[in-house]
């Protein structure tokens, strides 16, 4: 046996929710070449495992990175906390295919309007292959972006001819090897769009079946808070016509009154899963984050502004401050600071706990990566899990948290040879100590690495040594692999 180096006498998790067992892997050429009990040849460099955990490398299954790749290849808030691949496109809101010097709310959460530069879905996936991130992409598109390209008023529904137009695009974007697409109808460009518009659109999602191919419907629901129930079965009802996987995206009940729902809400998800493919996504923490509303800042017991172009002064600051300091009400100081972005607390950590141990619950980040005071999960979620719900908490297991950052979300989102240690398969890997790991990001200090991730390697080469990401930018934009799953 060759190898290029080996991890020796570590924990292995294989992102199966198997049991851990005692072992080494060797890789090469980006592979993993042995695993277990092996010889291990001369000359190969050995790094010391013992003590650690070595697991597949952490997949973020909802991001908003799409530009961040591009603007900071190390990608040091991910690699940091272990994570290997990230799914980007998340909300509605992808980078491409749009080409505008001005950028509505909330496409701008994505980066500075000059990153908006590509007419083509494929012309963005070439620019991250001709200069490659650390990290691996699994790349969705917005409907919210299509909408933009396309209409000029977005505050309506789309005729006849806007319909035909996004869904070229969205054609485009498929055959450029967009493995599905996700909607933000929470949000103000894609609101007014009907359930029938977002068939409509995209129906090329149905066409792939015809090639094997399964495809992907990923949602910031209409409503997360008092009607999220008619979210839900919208989402699923458009999961059912276009016959294929839906992904609740960062699920949440949002507002104390509806605080302890999600037992209604995760018994309505077990219910669908009987007879339609569909999974979740969520971070740990109670607080979530997006552009200033009105609407959120009444639902959340706190919120704190992100950002803000009419008022900068608010950064990283309580909005009730800002207002006394202005001499305003709410509604006229979210006119006053806008555009801008918040942070706002308005979920039960009880619930948070409950969507966590639910089997088909992914871990998502959902990090706004410019933002200058950003929610600690950008640099934190996978490392706060493994804190929180492994070693404080005691809800999860490490095999079973480790599944859902790894195998778990490789088979929703239809990844081939990653998610798993197994021969044969990617070396996307990371190597921590479980003792001892941790997020360090919090809601004052958003902005800092986590320890205890000693290294990170993407398809075998190293991109994170525990103090500074690599040289090496070997992230691939992965292609849609699987063929239809063995099971639902
Ligand atoms: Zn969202």
């Amino acid at each position: 046996m060759q190898a290029d180096f080996i991890v020796a006498g570590a924990t292995l998790i294989d992102g199966s929710g198997g049991p851990a067992r005692q072992g080494d892997l060797a890789v090469r050429d980006g592979r993993i070449v042995a695993m277990g009990d092996f010889p291990h040849p001369e000359g190969v460099p050995v790094i010391d495992g013992r003590g650690q955990v070595l697991a597949p490398g952490f997949i973020d299954s909802h991001t908003h990175d799409d530009g961040y790749l591009l603007a900071h290849p190390d990608m040091l808030p991910k690699v940091s906390q272990g994570i290997t691949t990230v799914v980007t496109g998340n909300c509605g809101i992808s980078l491409a295919p749009l080409e505008r010097d001005a950028i509505p709310q909330p496409l701008d959460l994505l980066g500075p309007p000059e990153l908006f530069r590509f007419g083509t879905f494929r012309a963005w996936m070439d620019a991250l292959r001709a200069t490659p991130a650390a990290v691996n992409v699994i790349p969705l598109v917005g409907h919210t972006t299509l909408r933009v390209a396309v209409m000029d008023d977005t505050s309506r529904a789309a005729d006849n001819g806007e319909r035909a137009a996004m869904r070229g695009l969205m054609q485009e974007a498929l055959d450029a090897g967009a493995f599905g697409v996700s909607t933000g109808t929470f949000y103000p460009p894609a609101s007014a769009a009907p359930t029938d518009e977002i068939i409509d659109v995209c129906r090329p999602l149905k066409d792939l079946r015809a090639s094997g191919r399964l495809g992907l419907y990923a949602t910031h629901l209409r409503d997360e808070a008092d009607h999220i129930v008619p979210a839900m079965e919208e989402a699923l009802l458009i999961g059912r016509e276009l016959d294929c996987r839906v992904v609740f995206s960062h699920h949440k009940l949002a507002g104390e009154r509806n605080h302890g729902r999600t037992r209604e809400t995760l018994d309505l998800i077990s219910r669908a899963a009987a007879s339609q493919r569909v999974c979740l996504d969520c971070h740990p923490y109670p607080a979530t984050s997006t552009m200033l509303r009105l609407d959120r800042a009444r639902l959340a017991s706190r919120t704190m502004i992100t950002w803000s172009k009419g008022y900068p002064e608010a950064t990283g600051r309580d909005f009730t401050d800002v207002m006394q300091e202005l001499g305003l009400d709410d509604e006229a100081a979210v006119s006053r600071l806008a555009p801008a972005g918040a942070i706002y607390f308005l979920m039960d950590p009880a619930d948070v706990n409950r969507i966590f141990t639910h089997p088909l619950t992914m871990v998502g980040s959902d990090g706004l990566p410019f933002d200058p005071h950003p929610h600690p999960r950008q640099w934190g979620t996978f490392t706060n899990v493994l804190r929180t719900m492994v070693r404080e908490q005691r809800l999860l297991s490490l095999e079973a948290a480790i599944h859902k950052m790894t195998g778990l979300a490789a088979s929703q989102y239809g990844v081939a040879e990653r998610g798993l240690l197994r021969e044969g398969y990617h070396a996307d890997l990371v190597l921590f100590d479980p003792a001892t790991v941790t997020d360090v990001a919090t809601f004052s200090a958003p902005i800092q690495a986590s320890q205890g991730i000693h290294a990170v390697w993407v398809n075998g080469k190293r991109v994170w040594d525990g103090e500074r990401t690599g040289t090496d930018r070997p992230g691939q934009v992965l292609t849609p692999g699987d063929a239809l799953p063995r099971s639902l």
